[in-house]
């Protein structure tokens, strides 16, 4: 039924993109273009008939979830549509735009005019769309916590709808490049040298009770359901091996952290698998459907969702218990200023279109809410392009780099944590100036990709920046002059290099990165109100939810919130939907 419903939905897409196929005519025959993606090159091998586009196979590195989806999501809709995609998919954009940029290059190839064969965005489907619309679960988001949930309460009986507002599933949670944090999983039983550290249960609640804001029930909750949920995704096929490095900072820490990077990383390996778990099931979800209401019943009893999809057709699901797991808030620039004001200028490194929605759907029917001012922030977030980690940085977080304002003037030492300097900047925009022998190898990509201009001049280099060039030229000069003493008179940076050669720069801001606080839930993921009991029908888990981290997440209690939570929701509703 979904698929057909989908397939509906791709036919509508289709019919409004094919007015430009008619007039194409390409010389046959299979070419190959090449464009940057996020993590390397997007290559496509593209082959055409004297009229048509018969096939695209492509290779790449793209995450899944995130680049991959999308990549086979919009090949699928250039052979349905024989045109190229005029829209991004929605939390894949990177991807999206280098698989336009060698479609494009392709079809020239080919002879063809691909500026002629970009579709129009779909008009409104003639009729409405049908939707499934009554299940026993509805799961609003599809990050880890969501999916999660999802799986887990199907295989205990539950008929399952999960609604995701981007083109993707994954959320952001394929971006958490480090490990996981759990305690007495199999694999780290089978490890002596775990077992000889004391890691524990008890440990485990230690560590995420350090802060004074965490509440102990959920970090009870968490240790106690965490090892678990590393041997289901280890029945699965995931591939966990323990992680003993010792960190210096806090000696505890990583004798818990597990890793799993058969696909790239442990975001993307553990995303990956309860991915295809979901699939498989085939429960039914929902992409570009944006839940924005929760409805209510006699004493607030919470009965169910409204929500949008892409047609801009409005959708009531009806459920027995909703489960709200929609991440954060980086992408609402005014909940960020109101949860806490230092970061009015702040930009965001989440992938997906988080943007609070979650959280306002659950205050709108007296949810409780704590730790909101806590959001942990990320130094470099590039402009187009997002988190940007010090090994494709010059010098590390730019340290070996100049940075300006939007007024094209340097406004403090180049450093390591200038975080606050850059938000207190007018605009929160920073612009990062650096030599081309300067450039780290893990960089490459990204200027291949064509997020950062170059020039051979400052003042050039300015005006592709969007800055007044010759304001820029006169603070290079300056900076050079002040530091041809191998000093920096003017704000006190170790070790200036002087700006000089082909110079490279690009746009960027601090990033809001995690949100410790949210919607507090109690250790069976119930939503609580502001006398602390429960709302009846209402659950919500992962990164949406506060409580369980206080002010200061532990490095992979992250994903390890919303994989560890999405499990303990999914049993919670399924055991209360029993009774
Ligand atoms: C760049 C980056 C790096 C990170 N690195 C790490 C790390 O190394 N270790 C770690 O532990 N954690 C890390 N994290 C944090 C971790 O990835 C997240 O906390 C975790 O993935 C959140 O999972 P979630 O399922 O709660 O939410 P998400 O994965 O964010 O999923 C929420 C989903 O809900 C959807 N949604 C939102 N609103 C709606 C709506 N109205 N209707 C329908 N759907 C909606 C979103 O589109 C999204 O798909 C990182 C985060 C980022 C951004």
């Amino acid at each position: 039924m979904k698929h057909l419903k989908i397939s509906l939905f791709i036919a509508l897409v289709a019919a409004a993109l094919l007015m430009n196929a008619s007039a194409a005519a390409f010389t046959a025959g299979t070419y190959d273009a090449t464009a940057a993606g996020r993590n390397g090159d997007v290559t496509l091998h593209v082959t055409f008939s004297d009229d048509a586009i018969t096939d695209i196979t492509t290779e790449h590195e793209e995450t899944p979830g995130i680049g991959l989806d999308a990549i086979d999501a919009l090949i699928a809709q250039t052979l349905e549509a024989q045109a190229v995609p005029a829209d991004t998919v929605t939390g894949a954009t990177v991807s999206s735009t280098a698989y336009v940029t060698a479609l494009s290059d392709a079809i020239a190839q080919a002879g063809g005019d691909p500026e002629a064969l970009v579709g129009e965005a779909a008009p409104a489907a003639a009729e409405a769309i049908e939707y499934d619309t009554e299940a026993d679960l509805i799961v609003i988001g599809g990050g880890a916590a969501g999916m999660t949930a999802a799986v887990t309460a199907h295989d205990l009986g539950i008929d399952v709808i999960l609604l995701e507002k981007s083109g993707v599933l994954g959320g952001n949670t394929p971006a958490a490049a480090n490990g996981v944090n759990a305690a007495n999983a199999q694999v780290q039983l089978n490890d002596a040298q775990y077992v000889s550290v004391g890691a524990s249960v008890a440990g485990l609640v230690e560590l995420q009770t350090q802060n004074e804001l965490a509440r102990e029930n959920l970090a009870r909750a968490f240790a106690e359901n965490s090892g678990e949920v590393i041997d289901w995704l280890s029945d699965m096929g995931v591939e966990f091996s323990v992680d003993i490095q010792e960190d210096p900072r806090n000696p505890v820490q990583n004798y818990y952290m597990l890793k799993a990077e058969a696909d790239g990383s442990t975001g993307i390996t553990m995303t990956r698998a309860v991915q295809n778990a979901l699939n498989e099931r085939g429960i039914t979800v929902y992409t570009d459907m944006d839940a924005t209401e929760l409805t209510t019943g006699p004493l607030g009893v919470v009965t169910g969702v409204i929500a949008t999809d892409a047609n801009g057709q409005q959708v009531t699901f009806t459920g027995r218990a909703v489960l709200i797991a929609t991440g954060g808030f980086g992408h609402n620039p005014e909940l960020l200023a109101e949860a806490n004001p230092k970061l009015a200028n702040a930009t965001t490194d989440e992938i997906a279109p988080t943007s609070g929605e979650g959280l306002i759907m659950a205050r709108a029917v007296g949810a409780k809410a704590v730790d909101l001012e806590h959001i942990q922030t990320f130094p470099v977030v590039m402009d187009g392009y997002g988190m940007v980690t010090p090994n494709k940085l010059p010098g590390g977080f730019g340290v070996s780099a100049v940075i300006v304002n939007k007024d094209a003037q340097r406004f403090t030492a180049e450093g390591f944590e200038i975080g606050d300097a850059i938000l207190a900047q007018p605009d929160g925009a920073a612009y990062m100036l650096f030599r081309e022998d300067q450039i780290a190898p893990d960089m490459q990509n990204i200027i291949n990709a064509g997020y950062v201009a170059s020039a051979d001049t400052a003042k050039e280099l300015g005006e592709a920046l969007g800055l007044d060039g010759n304001q820029l030229q006169a603070t290079v000069d300056a900076y050079n002059a002040d530091v041809a003493d191998g000093t920096d008179d003017a704000f006190g940076k170790q070790d200036p290099l002087p700006l000089e050669g082909k110079l490279y720069g690009f746009k960027y801001g601090v990033g809001a990165h995690y949100f410790m606080g949210g919607i507090l839930i109690d250790e069976s993921c119930r939503v609580l109100n502001e006398n602390e009991e429960a709302i009846t029908g209402l659950y919500a888990a992962g990164e949406v939810t506060g409580g369980f981290h206080g002010s200061q997440r532990i490095d992979g209690s992250g994903i390890g919130d919303s994989f560890t939570f999405g499990r303990i929701a999914g049993r919670s509703i399924a055991d209360t939907l029993a009774e």
